[in-house]
């Protein structure tokens, strides 16, 4: 059959008819453990009865208004965010790259109106995704994602992830922002080390320059904690946030403190439909589900288990895994050569489990959070077998 869709995915032959939690099914009843869960987006899996419930609801009273009406929803939302972070000021948003747009543009915008018309220069990381848009892909940096798109953006400065002396000579009093994800999501899963975390944010204090994470994939409570920077310690100035935040409605964020948001004034910057009340009441919901006491832990414990067991993998399989990464429920392995994470990955999905590839070979997982042990120890034991049959495929 032609199909009339951009090729810009090739998907496998499989169809999807409904989920519930952690699970998948097909029109014939088969079932798929749901290892990956829409890219970290279906925090809660598929179908969570509160999200339905509140997706519900708000259907049968205001769908959208645009930003030309207020909509209560949104600092009840923007109030939860901010009462447990560092932020005093929230943008919201439909997807991670729009939340990149707005955070670059707020940091330009903080020196220009400093009086800094040159502090433009943000710095960025080898390894980095940040969206697709034209600003993300300068951003992010990925030659492939850039390639036949017009000239490079000026002010973007690219530096070696997680290098202590790379990041000493890049941040400057020229610097604009440092942008960087507290764990790699698509670059392969890297967790940047607590400390290095802490020396940008040092560096940033000492040249005046901001911070911005972009928390899109390992925030809303993936690493245990809300927002993975919290591990560190280091504040941002800014953050972006999407993915999980929507559960799997589309909605993104862009989080600031008063002495930044303050200059995003009427007419700087919008959205049509960013903060729409649909948005808003599962964000909302999804919120207090992963805010209730014990949640955060149970991710935490999770993450260490499925890290455990993906040990036990390694060592069963030395020639095959070259280390486990990641951190909490945002986690995987690398490959050897010639071992290739999506190879591996259709093998698992043949034997019904669905998981990602990531950039430098890795196989990623990013369950719902809701996963429990036995889950975990199902999907061990599904990799366990494709790694057999790679090798005996190989
Ligand atoms: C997915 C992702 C984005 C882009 O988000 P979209 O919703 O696809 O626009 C940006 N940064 C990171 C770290 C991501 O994982």
């Amino acid at each position: 059959m032609t199909s009339h869709l951009i090729p810009t995915y090739a998907p496998p032959d499989l169809v999807f008819e409904r989920g519930s939690g952690v699970w998948l099914y097909d029109a014939k009843g088969d079932a798929w453990l749901d290892f990956i869960a829409g890219i970290a987006v279906d925090a809660l899996g598929h179908c969570h009865p509160a999200l339905v419930k509140a997706l519900q609801e708000q259907s049968e009273k205001i769908w959208h208004l645009s930003n030309m009406f207020d909509v209560p929803a949104r600092e009840d939302l923007a109030r939860r965010y901010c009462e447990n972070s560092f932020a005093d000021l929230v943008f919201f948003t439909n997807s991670g790259t729009e939340a990149i747009e707005g955070a670059l543009k707020a940091a330009r915008k903080y020196h220009a109106d400093n009086g800094h018309n040159e502090r433009i220069e943000i710095v960025t990381f080898q390894g980095a995704f940040h969206g697709r848009s034209y600003g993300a892909i300068n951003a992010g940096g990925n030659p492939a994602y850039m390639k036949g798109f017009g000239p490079q953006m000026a002010g973007f400065t690219q530096i070696a992830f997680a290098d202590e002396e790379a990041a000493k000579a890049a941040i400057t009093k020229n610097t604009a922002a440092v942008l960087i994800e507290p764990v790699q999501g698509e670059g392969g899963l890297r967790a940047a080390p607590d400390n290095y975390l802490r020396l940008l944010r040092d560096l940033c204090d000492e040249t005046g320059t901001l911070l911005i994470y972009d928390e899109i994939q390992c925030g809303a409570g993936r690493t245990g904690k809300m927002f993975a920077h919290e591990w560190s310690g280091a504040k941002p100035d800014i953050m972006a946030l999407a993915k999980g935040v929507g559960g799997g409605f589309p909605l993104g964020a862009w989080l600031t403190t008063n002495a930044v948001g303050e200059h995003m004034v009427v007419g700087t910057h919008g959205s049509t439909y960013g903060g729409n009340p649909l948005a808003m009441a599962v964000g909302i919901t999804l919120w207090d589900e992963i805010t209730k006491p014990g949640f955060l832990d149970h991710v935490t414990q999770m993450g260490q288990f499925l890290k455990q067991q993906m040990a036990g993998l390694a060592d069963t399989h030395p020639d095959m895994i070259e280390d486990v990464r990641g951190k909490g429920l945002l986690t995987g392995f690398k490959l050897k050569e010639p071992y290739v994470n999506r190879a591996v990955m259709g093998l698992a999905r043949d034997r019904g489990l669905l998981s990602g590839a990531a950039g430098d070979n890795v196989l990623r997982m990013a369950p719902p959070l809701i996963i429990t042990e036995d889950h975990a120890r199902q999907a061990i034991d599904v990799l366990d077998g494709s790694l057999h049959a790679a090798r005996d495929a190989g």
